[in-house]
């Protein structure tokens, strides 16, 4: 099991390769950053977020909670968003949901996490209950998780694209989409939901 002392040998290691590839690379990303991409993802261990589209340091622009919620009151969130989309002028903001989110399941099993996780969560479950017949067509109850957590990417992109901060980008005529996307944790493939939007 790794330690804490061992991530330093791990990182040498890791520095090394890198510098091995490409020997510029830390020089020039010490300059700037110019990443194409905001990732909003689920902060769960299992989906780490430049290794699963292969992007290098510098690429990916990256903002992770519990469930990959973008709130419209959620400071963190709208400032790393406003920050990509004004001040990097990234093209593409991808909300990145995964199966078998234990966010989203505790949504629907109603447990109790306790403590602010617990408040957090309640936006998911507000969802589910506004998305209550639809997911009562469903019977297995593995399914009815995969679509909320769908669900959840969906709400999700619909929230990033009705910030002021997409409006005016849109409305200055910026080209900047927002996409929602799942991550199966069973076979490491992304999927594409087809939600993409490009302006309002
Ligand atoms: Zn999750």
């Amino acid at each position: 099991m790794p330690t804490f002392q061992s991530l330093f040998q791990n990182n040498r290691v890791w520095a090394k390769n890198k510098v091995d590839q490409d020997p510029t690379l830390f020089s020039r990303l010490v300059k700037q950053q110019n990443p194409e991409f905001l990732w909003i993802g689920c902060s769960d261990s299992r989906v780490p977020a430049n290794e699963i589209v292969g992007l290098m340091p510098g690429e990916l622009f990256v903002h992770r909670n519990l469930a990959n919620l973008v709130l419209h009151t959620d400071f963190n969130c709208l400032s790393v968003i406003q920050f990509a989309v004004e001040s990097l002028k990234v093209r593409d903001i991808i909300v990145c949901g995964h199966y078998e989110c234990s966010g989203v399941a505790h949504a629907m099993k109603k447990s109790d996490v306790g403590g602010l996780p617990e408040s957090w969560l309640r936006h998911v479950e507000d969802l589910a209950m506004k998305k209550q017949c639809e997911l009562s067509e469903i019977s297995c109850d593995a399914q009815r998780l995969t679509k909320l957590c769908e669900l959840n990417v969906q709400e999700q992109v619909r929230n990033v694209s009705r910030t002021d901060i997409l409006r005016n980008a849109w409305r200055r005529g910026q080209h900047v989409a927002v996409h929602g996307v799942v991550y199966d944790l069973a076979d490491g493939l992304l999927h594409d939901l087809n939600v993409s939007v490009t302006g309002l």
